[in-house]
Formats: structure tokens, sequence, C-alpha cells
């Protein structure tokens, strides 16, 4: 699209190439060329399309993905409802992509611009082409209505743990701070947000529940529907995206359309993948957000780099909600393993490990360092006749095997990384094997050791690293989860 300058109520506008209407024809430009748009005064007297503005309040949307004519959009653009905005600016000198904050371009010669070279985002283009004569649409964030019959329905007791971490959240919320719930894997962090998320909806905020995964969204969507019966929940995700309430919870991926919506925002998970190493995901979170909004941030493992920010407050929730304390891991030398899988044997520790837990009718859940690994282990499983699945990454199955895991259908289930979060099975026994290896990082290897002993039942799981030497991850593992325990029971909060 290209644009002239020209004049509304003596305020400079811009006009869209289709929509001039005179005879002295102007010279026409990619959005680019107008880099700051001042916000256009509201004109009173101007009746506005509610639909419109539901449809792009705290959004941030190209042209395509809005189902209303050129001429409307204008209309409200000149008449102070909406905001238009180039697509890629420069801001301290260096290009940028607006809607992902992107700072590397290819080019391409543009029919809507005319020109041989127009530059387009590379690293959000699956999300629609942002391109240097794109604008970005929006409109600022719609009071939401009060919701009637706005109840909370949970009865549950709150931890010792659980309550401080709520209250810290409320205040949060109260006071447009930030705060970062630090709670130890199965202290029950959702059930911490309750009270938080009821006070929120009652002041009218709208809210957003972010994380780095679709199941994760798959999974609360449902719980916070059911504590909430009078609410609507919108889950977004990855082909499904359009929300239609003021309380949301979405992929970070699926933030990149909204601009200044949330009054809170919660991330979940903020140190995992790929949240923690793809800085455009932290970009759609913070654009997404209202800036005067609470931030809330939950974690079983804050990286040293995220705790250092000087001004963030932080709420341990050193327990668990059943007050038993967290399996600490054992270290079991397992000498070279890699060596004797290739050769189709199992190491004898693991051996005697595995045994162990299945006379004792535990489900055993190992994990491997790498693909290529699990396939091989796979093999000599088979071979040795020891009944399991293997999952990781790339397996579409992946959803269905962890099922028949959790319906203990197969005893054994082999793993990548990828199952160090969220997985929650009774009276599990956990290993992992080849602790040494890079991917097993101080942070994956506390989540994985997480998984054991979270049901109330069965409190004390058993969690072993087979190792071909000891590295500082997983001393660092042991020593954050000792010092959990610790904590937790200088504060009189276990049994
Ligand atoms: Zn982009
Ligand atoms: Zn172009």
């Amino acid at each position: 699209m290209r644009f002239a300058s020209d004049l509304f109520n003596n305020k400079e506008i811009i006009v869209p190439e289709f929509l001039y209407q005179s005879s002295k024809l102007p010279e026409f430009f990619p959005i680019s060329h107008y880099p700051s748009l001042p916000q256009l005064p509201i004109n009173q007297r101007f009746k506005p399309n509610r639909k419109i503005i539901h449809f792009l309040s705290g959004r941030h949307l190209l042209r395509d993905e809005i189902p209303f004519s050129l001429q409307e959009l204008h209309a409200h653009y000149v008449n102070g409802y909406l905001q238009l905005e180039p697509g890629i600016q420069t801001l301290h000198g260096r290009e940028m992509c607006m809607r992902c904050g992107n700072h590397t371009f290819s080019s391409f010669s543009c029919a809507r611009c005319q020109r041989a070279s127009c530059q387009y985002c590379r690293n959000c283009i699956i999300m629609g082409k942002v391109t240097s004569c794109s604008p970005l649409y929006s409109a600022p964030s719609r009071q939401y209505e009060p919701i009637e019959n706005l109840t909370l329905q949970w009865f549950g007791k709150l931890s010792e743990g659980q309550q401080e971490a709520s209250h810290a959240v409320i205040r949060a919320i109260q006071n447009n701070h930030s705060v970062l719930i630090w709670a130890v894997c199965g202290s029950g962090k959702t059930e911490v947000l309750f009270h938080g998320l009821a006070y929120a909806l009652s002041q009218h905020k709208s809210v957003c529940i972010a994380t780095p995964r679709t199941d994760v969204v798959l999974e609360l969507a449902p719980r916070l529907q059911k504590v909430f019966p009078g609410l609507t929940v919108s889950p977004l995700y990855a082909g499904h995206s359009d929300p239609n309430s003021s309380f949301v919870i979405s992929t970070t991926h699926q933030l990149i359309r909204f601009k200044n919506c949330f009054d809170v925002m919660i991330i979940d998970e903020v140190d995992a993948f790929p949240y923690s190493v793809d800085p455009s995901l932290r970009f759609h979170v913070n654009k997404a957000r209202k800036q005067s909004g609470s931030l809330i941030y939950l974690t079983a493992t804050p990286s040293k780099s995220f705790l250092n920010q000087e001004t963030l407050n932080v709420v341990r929730i050193p327990s668990r909600y059943h007050g038993y304390p967290l399996p600490v891991p054992t270290l079991q030398w397992s000498g070279n393993w890699r060596k004797k899988i290739e050769k189709g044997q199992i190491p004898y520790t693991l051996i005697d490990w595995i045994k162990k837990q299945m006379n004792a009718q535990k489900p055993v859940l190992l994990f491997f360092p790498s693909i290529k690994i699990i396939e091989k282990v796979k093999c000599v499983f088979d071979e040795q006749r020891l009944l399991c699945e293997a999952v990781h990454s790339e397996d579409p199955n992946r959803t269905e095997k962890v099922l028949q895991f959790r319906r203990r259908e197969i005893p054994i289930l082999l793993s990548s990384t990828i199952l160090e979060r969220g997985i929650t099975i009774e009276n599990i026994a956990v290993a992992v094997v080849g602790a040494e290896d890079g991917v097993f990082t101080e942070s994956a290897l506390v989540q994985i050791a997480g998984r054991a002993g979270r049901s109330a039942s069965y409190p004390e799981g058993d969690v072993t690293f087979f190792h071909y030497g000891k590295t500082n991850a997983m001393i660092a593992a042991i020593r954050h989860i000792r010092k959990m325990n610790q904590e937790a029971e200088e504060k009189g909060w276990l049994h």
C-alpha cells in the first residue's frame, strides 16, 4: 500500500492511494516514509463502528488480518479511533520489525508499493508478511464490562507457602508491580493464582497467562474455566487465535498480534525453551501488556541472570503442597554406558535399578541426552524383552504414548528432555541416563527430579542420575533441591 500526506480537520494525516480523491495527484510513498504518525484526537461528532473498535482493541494487526473495508478503517483512523504505524521502522539508528522486534530483513520486488526492493521481516513471516510498506493497525485496549456471576469455585486449602505467594500475587496486581513466584515443582503454583485472578477480574482488568508451550494452554484453560464458571476463558495457540474475552491463556508466540492489551500479564515457566532463548518472544509479551500493569512470573528454576535483576521482587515456595520434602537425587556412576549400549548391552547398574522399580510396581521414566541414543536404547530394550515406549520432540505419537504410560499399559517410558516439565504420574521412579551430558543443565535436572513424589499418596519418589563423571550441573541441582528442603524445614512447612 502507498500513502500520500493530506490534511483533515487541520491535522496532518496520511491517505491510502486507493482512497485519494482529488484531481491533483500527489506523490505516494510506502508507509515507512512517514515514520512518526501522531495519534489523532478523538472526533466526538464521529460515530465509530463498535465492531471495529472491539475487533482492534488491544490488537496489533496487518491489513489482511482485519475483516473491515479500507474506507472504514481510514475513517476511524482520521477520527482518532485507530492508530497506524509502519511495520518496519528505524529506532536508534536500526531498523526494527514493530510486530516482533527483529532486526534482520530480506527484500523483494513488491507490487503493493511498486518498489524493486521492499524489505520484509523473515522472523515473523509465518504469521503474515510485515514489509516496509505494510501498516500495522491498533486501537487502545477497551474497558471490559463487569462479568456477572464471577465467583471462584474452588474450596481447596492453600499450603502456607502457597498462601504467602497468593498474597504477593494479589499485592502485585493491586499495585501494578512485578513479582517472581519461585515455586518448587509440585508446589501447586496454579492455585497460587486463583485469588489474584478473582481480584483482577472483579476490577475489570484484562488478564493473560502466557506460556511457551501449547500443551500447558490446553491443560490450563479447562482447569481455570472450571474454577471460574461465570467467565469465558479464551485459549490461544497456533490455529486457534481469536480471543473473545478479557481472560486469555496464550502461547507466547500468539501474543505477536497484541499491543498494550493486558492489565495483568502472568508468564508461566519464564525459564523454559523457547522463551528463554528467543528474544522475540520476550518482545511479544512485553508489547502485549500494558506498561502500567502488573507482571507475574512463575517458575521452579529461574536463571541466574533473571534473578540478578535488581528491582525484581521474589517470593519463594520451597515446599510442595503436600508438605513432604522434594526427593533428593542419588548419583550413580555407570561407566562408559554409551559404549555398552552400542554393543547392545544395558549397564548393569541401570538394569538392576529398573528391575528394583518394576518389582515395586513403579512406572519407570528414563531420560536420555539425544534422540539417536533413545532409538538405540529402544532396540536394546526390545531385544532384552523389556516392554517400553520412546518419546521425543519429533514424535507425532507422543501424547498417545504418554497416555499409555499414564494408564500403566507400558511400564517403561524412554524420553528426551521434552518431558522434563509438566508430566505428573503417581508413584513414578525417575532416572537420567548420561546425566553428564551438556543438555542436562542444573534447571533441566531440577525439573526432571521434580517429576517424582508429587502425589500425597506416594511422596517419596526415587530419582537417580546415572553418569560417566560428575558435572557441576548435577552437583548444583542436588544443592538446589537440598536448599529448598532446608528452607521449607526452617519455616516449619514440612511434615
Ligand atoms: Zn517481524
Ligand atoms: Zn512494499
